[in-house]
């Protein structure tokens, strides 16, 4: 490898953090390459780990309730159905505390450190929701969201069955993904020529993020941060006054995350694993070099 010209290229860039709520985020990069932004993007969706529930046992046969009334183990969807929705329900995630189940000190075995089990035990009539997971151990492990529906019993169905959730990655399986909605694009530089405008207000009427408003008889650019670039005020502007042009300097990225991550380790944990492969691929290229 002589001859390879492995200088490193130090990227000097400032973000700015326009949004951080539990599950969103919404992050201006300044100066920056898109390809860094989408390296960030596409480590959320694939290699930031989170739990999902992988196992499902059901009970079959007659289920029992306190007063000695028999239910029929059977519900209108199949149990491989019920199963899927199951697997995508936001499992809680600690990623301090939880390990991949194979290189779990248990050896796959299944511990707290690896493994959450949930009982799911609902009769008929009635429609059974993510809420009525019950985690086996602490309740902070409930599902995020207990409204998810499952499926409807009807009179004399019931379901039991014991679910287990394990860590994965989103390359494993989409429902590892922790995020949900990520994408990133240039910000909008717009500019409304004054002297042109008859101020008309055509491009307020058509803009669909609100964009534009009036001060007095003059249209403004309120809100640059809205806009989504879909050019229909440029559309709509006859006389030309409007100008959006997309601005490399300023890459907004959005991002929103399913619940079992907050949205700030979300990012922070993509960010570390961005690091670990660079210094990783750095040092095997080193080695390269001796
Ligand atoms: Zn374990």
């Amino acid at each position: 490898m002589r001859g390879l010209d492995t200088s490193i290229r130090v990227v000097h860039m400032k973000i700015e953090i326009q949004e951080m709520t539990h599950n969103k985020g919404r992050i201006v990069f300044l100066d920056a390459d898109p390809s860094i932004v989408n390296a960030i993007r596409r480590t959320m969706i694939s290699d930031v780990p989170k739990m999902a529930i992988e196992k499902i046992e059901y009970h079959l046969g007659a289920i029992m309730d306190e007063g000695g009334k028999e239910f029929e183990s059977v519900s209108p969807l199949f149990d491989e159905m019920i199963a899927h929705r199951l697997g995508l329900l936001p499992v809680p995630t600690d990623l301090d505390v939880f390990v991949f189940r194979s290189k779990c000190v248990c050896n796959g075995e299944g511990c707290p450190n690896c493994t959450i089990m949930y009982s799911l035990n609902k009769k008929g009539p009635c429609t059974v929701y993510s809420g009525d997971l019950e985690p086996l151990g602490d309740a902070k492990f409930k599902i995020k969201d207990d409204l998810v529906p499952i499926v409807k019993l009807n009179e004399n169905q019931a379901i039991l069955a014991y679910a287990t959730a394990e860590l994965s990655t989103g390359k494993d399986h989409a429902k590892y993904s922790p995020v949900c909605g990520v994408g990133h694009r240039y910000s909008a530089k717009i500019s409304i020529d004054s002297a042109k405008c008859d101020h008309d207000a055509r491009c307020i009427a058509v803009c669909p993020k609100d964009v534009f408003s009036k001060e007095g008889k003059k249209i403004v650019v309120a809100h640059p941060e809205r806009c989504n670039l879909c050019m229909a005020c440029v559309e709509s502007c006859e006389l030309n006054c409007v100008k959006v042009q997309e601005d490399p300097q300023r890459i907004v990225f959005r991002y929103e995350t399913d619940g079992s991550l907050s949205a700030k380790d979300l990012l922070m944990r993509s960010l570390k694993i961005l690091e670990e492969k660079f210094t990783g691929f750095s040092e095997q290229i080193s080695a390269l070099q001796e």
